[in-house]
């Protein structure tokens, strides 16, 4: 497959759709960054990385964050993460209160905010965190990203972290809902303020591609800064992208891209194929479920003209 003249064609495909679509402004921070920007990356297993358009320039990573809190998590506990959250998709809004409350504050699954939430918490308590110092769990956080991605110079943005602490009003009713149902052991403002660095973490679509192709290459040996996962675990990982990596529109993706994947509101997505590559695209101005515009035609465009999907 000649990957790097499909990515070409798509790019210029994909153009006229740039300005559909609004970047987030619920986390100011956010907001300030130039939204006329399309990058796109496929890697394949071998390592090989096609590429296209803005493919340098950092961006907030935001939710797709939660695959690496979901690696952490499932590397520490095992089976024993799903006592405390479910794998079912949602079909809410990643910030959603209802669900929660109906289900007695055990989240869904662990791809919207309260399941990894819970994530962090569960985090804050391996790496040995006492109250007002969450310095360990950060440390180890960010070496896993190092490790997994292969590069160590990605780091949080921490006036993005403090940008969201200062507008968190629907994720701090999730953290003190979960609270009361005792889903969270350590004080809700370190939980909070480590789920919101995690979520600041910027990386561009090349270094994305590398980290998540380890999750395409389940059969190989994932271990990663000390979290080893049997590649029975990746696969899962995997299935749980697919069913819930698109906030409420889980089923739309699959139906246009069927592949697993993981979109953040910072415009980023990046999907796999398993035993193939991983994709990643950005693009920040997302539609209303809160994914990036043209990165859903992007890769729906890839799955149709290279007629590869899991399907
Ligand atoms: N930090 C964001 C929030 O909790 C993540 C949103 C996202 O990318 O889905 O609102």
């Amino acid at each position: 497959m000649n990957y790097q003249e499909v990515l070409d064609e798509i790019y210029k495909e994909v153009l006229p759709f740039i300005n559909e679509g609004k970047q987030a402004d619920y986390i100011p921070a956010l907001a300030n960054i130039n939204p006329d920007q399309i990058g796109m990356c496929l890697q394949t297993l071998d390592g090989k990385q096609y590429l296209v358009g803005d493919v340098e320039p950092r961006f907030s990573i935001q939710s797709i964050s939660k695959v690496f809190s979901l690696a952490m998590a499932l590397g520490v506990q095992g089976d024993k993460l799903w006592s405390r959250m479910g794998k079912e998709p949602s079909g809410a809004a990643f910030n959603s209160l209802i669900q929660l409350e109906i289900e007695k504050g055990k989240p869904r699954n662990p791809f919207i905010n309260s399941g990894a939430i819970v994530m962090a918490d569960i985090l804050l308590s391996h790496f040995g965190c006492s109250k007002g110092n969450i310095d360990s769990a950060l440390h180890n956080f960010l070496s896993f990203v190092h490790s997994i991605s292969g590069c160590d110079t990605i780091d949080y943005n921490n006036e993005v972290a403090i940008s969201e602490r200062d507008n968190s009003y629907l994720n701090a009713a999730i953290v003190n809902l979960l609270k009361y149902h005792k889903n969270i052991n350590n004080d809700i403002e370190d939980v909070l303020r480590f789920y919101f660095m995690t979520c600041s973490i910027e990386m561009n679509c090349k270094e994305l591609s590398s980290a998540f192709v380890k999750f395409a290459n389940h059969k190989k040996t994932f271990s990663y800064n000390g979290i080893v996962l049997t590649s029975s675990q990746v696969k899962r990982i995997n299935a749980i992208m697919q069913t819930c990596g698109f906030y409420d529109e889980a089923g739309e993706f699959s139906y246009l891209v069927g592949l697993p994947g993981k979109s953040g509101v910072g415009g980023g997505i990046v999907a796999i194929y398993p035993q193939r590559y991983a994709v990643t695209v950005w693009s920040p101005r997302l539609n209303e479920k809160g994914n990036s515009v043209v990165g859903i035609k992007a890769l729906e465009l890839l799955t149709t003209r290279t007629k590869e999907s899991i399907f």
